[in-house]
């Protein structure tokens, strides 16, 4: 039985087909990215139902993320695409997980537990977040030899920081990017490294790298866009719809405000309806004021502030009464890319956000 206050429905089959439809797009590897809980999505189920597609390579941000799906029988790679604590450094054995080296400090903090780990050495091609300086290829080279006499070395990477944007300067900057990765994949192409990666979703649908051999897909695999002015490729499909219940209707009149801080006042005697989800439940209140719920296809505009736990809309002349269950997030009218053009963020943090309270339940399609 559905929760019947605030629950999300994820549709696998469409993260399987989103992520097929890539995958042929691409013609390589693709790492499938499922951290912060596959975007929101629930990262066992949605990692499951891709292993059952015989996708074998995952990427997470964090060890417990990791740890989770091993315990939960996904194989094959799991990549940390960032910090692992030293304390930690156990775990990526024990969990057979790979670690990228995201600083020549770090990889001399490994170095000193006299271990062999699993790892992905980090470029940083100019985004300056982590990684290893790319524009001194000689130095990166050195350093990657370095890693593969003492590392089990399964890959190299770095990360594009404009990939999704289309300005000519950005194409130049992100083309920029792409050569120093080749410059110095080229160095140590004797060595066979395995797994050469360099781009996200946006970076693989638009631009090309000699050396790579793999993408790592995140936001489109949810289909959902890295950017509002990029268009998905046919095909790809949002795999997640939020939904909610109206729990009570409510005439008030004239002049009576609504909510926190009153600030809606009502213009004329109207009905109004109060929604089970509240931020608490990740519904950002920027949208108090300002967002809207879909029922029956009908807009429905958000009054006053969203509360922890509920909010507030004007029913206009629509019949929803007790129970009557309301779109918060749709895959057509209301996607969580347009809420977020409401609330000044991007898709990604709105499905990020969807908080634990939010029961996930699963289809494999209509
Ligand atoms: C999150 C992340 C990705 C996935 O990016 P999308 O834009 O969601 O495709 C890829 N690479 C790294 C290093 C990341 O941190």
């Amino acid at each position: 039985m559905k929760n019947g206050r605030s629950w999300a429905e994820v549709d696998l089959s469409c993260i399987v087909n989103n992520y097929n439809i890539y995958k042929r797009f691409a013609g390589k590897n693709v790492m499938a990215v499922v951290k912060a809980n596959a975007y929101g999505h629930g990262s066992v189920a949605v990692a499951k139902a891709l292993q059952d597609e015989g996708v074998d390579l995952f990427a997470v941000a964090a060890i417990n993320e990791a740890i989770e799906l091993r315990e939960n029988g996904i194989k094959g790679l799991i990549l940390i695409l960032g910090y692992t604590p030293p304390e930690k450094f156990d775990e990526l054995l024990k969990y057979d997980i790979s670690q990228s080296i995201i600083s020549e400090a770090y990889f001399e903090t490994m170095l000193s537990t006299r271990k062999e780990y699993k790892v992905h050495v980090a470029l940083d091609t100019g985004m300056n977040r982590i990684g290893i300086k790319a524009q001194y290829p000689e130095h990166c080279e050195e350093f990657i030899r370095k890693c593969s006499e003492s590392m089990i070395l399964e890959g190299v990477f770095t990360h594009l920081c404009v990939a999704d944007t289309k300005g000519e300067e950005e194409v130049g900057f992100t083309k920029k990017q792409i050569a120093l990765f080749d410059d110095v994949l080229e160095r140590v192409s004797d060595l066979d490294i395995p797994y050469r990666h360099c781009a996200n979703s946006a970076g693989g649908l638009t631009y090309e790298s000699r050396f790579s051999n793999m993408d790592r897909l995140g936001i489109i695999l949810y289909g959902l866009k890295p950017d509002n002015s990029f268009k998905l490729p046919e095909g790809i499909r949002p795999a997640m719809i939020w939904k909610s219940v109206v729990t009570m209707r409510k005439h008030i009149l004239a002049g009576e405000t609504v909510g926190y801080g009153r600030t809606f006042t009502a213009d004329k005697d109207m009905d109004i309806g109060i929604i089970s989800t509240g931020y608490a439940d990740g519904y950002n209140r920027l949208l108090s004021n300002k967002g809207y719920v879909l029922y029956n296809g009908e807009k429905l505009p958000i009054i006053g502030r969203v509360c922890m736990d509920q909010f507030m809309v004007d029913l206009k002349d629509s019949d929803a009464k007790q129970g009557d269950k309301v779109y918060l997030i749709d895959t057509e009218k209301l996607t969580a890319d347009d809420m977020a053009n409401m609330t000044g963020t991007i898709g990604y943090e709105i499905v990020c956000d969807i908080s634990e309270r939010v029961p996930r339940y699963y289809s494999e399609g209509e």
